[in-house]
């Protein structure tokens, strides 16, 4: 369960995040819309812990993590993180990138246990467990991204915070990759962040939408409610165009 509260952020004299508030039920699906530069990806990083909000507050499972003089680093948080680039760490293997998420206690369990975890995780995102031998770069976008999907998951979050992850894969894929993903995630029954600029994904992803808007959040709803009855003119137009 995920609360937000007020939060602010200013980067120099630009307020980009200007109060926003977000309740995200345990094991529910938000998805974020909204133009470019309204502070979706702001927003997500401040969840994450790569940066600190500049007032109001964030709250995991009952627990204060961010605001208040309450500071929690991203690694204490356990959340996974998926970046608009997948971010590998280009000298490492597909397969250590992935190992690289598991915990202290799966890399106890030997290298044979983790080669297997790793190849279960390749065939959640739909790759060849051969892949793991490879390096970043000779993989395609669409590859690259879904190593970072699995290397999030490897964390085992109880939140998980995607940006824009599928856009990089071509339309059949997307699909199916969002499907595996979101099994996946509904069966482990992780809290789920996306922002994205799909409707389709949107609608068929998420239990609720939350529309951006010049840092703040102009509507949150049921996907069905926001699409078919936006709050206002310029959500109406924003959504029109997303289509
Ligand atoms: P997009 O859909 O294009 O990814 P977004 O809604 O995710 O956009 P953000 O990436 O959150 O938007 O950016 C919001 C604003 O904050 C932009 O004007 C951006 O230039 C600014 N910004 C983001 N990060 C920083 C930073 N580290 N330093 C200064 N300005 C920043």
């Amino acid at each position: 369960h995920l609360v937000i509260e007020d939060v602010t952020k200013d980067f120099g004299s630009q307020a980009v995040l200007k109060g926003v508030n977000l309740s995200v039920a345990r094991g529910g699906t938000t998805a974020i819309v909204g133009p470019s530069g309204s502070g979706k990806t702001t927003l997500l990083r401040l969840i994450a812990g790569f940066e600190h909000p500049g007032t109001g507050s964030i709250l995991l499972n009952g627990s204060p993590v961010a605001g208040d003089g309450v500071w929690k680093p991203a690694h204490k948080r356990h959340v996974g993180y998926v970046a608009q680039d997948g971010a590998l760490f280009p000298h490492l293997t597909v397969g250590q990138n992935i190992a690289f998420g598991l915990s202290a206690s799966k890399l106890d369990g030997g290298r044979r246990a983790v080669a297997a975890k790793v190849a279960e995780l390749l065939e959640m995102v739909s790759l060849d467990t051969a892949m793991a031998k490879r390096r970043p770069h000779q993989l395609s976008g669409g590859q690259q991204q879904r190593v970072a999907l699995a290397r999030a998951l490897a964390r085992e979050p109880e939140l998980m915070l995607l940006d824009e992850p599928f856009s990089a894969l071509d339309a059949g894929l997307r699909v199916a990759t969002r499907r595996a993903v979101a099994k996946v995630l509904n069966e482990a029954g992780v809290t789920t962040i996306l922002v994205t600029h799909d409707q389709a994904e949107a609608l068929s992803f998420a239990d609720q939408v939350a529309v951006m808007r010049g840092g703040k959040l102009a509507q949150i709803g049921n996907p069905f409610v926001v699409y078919t009855r936006p709050a206002d003119r310029a959500t109406a137009e924003f959504l029109g165009d997303a289509v």
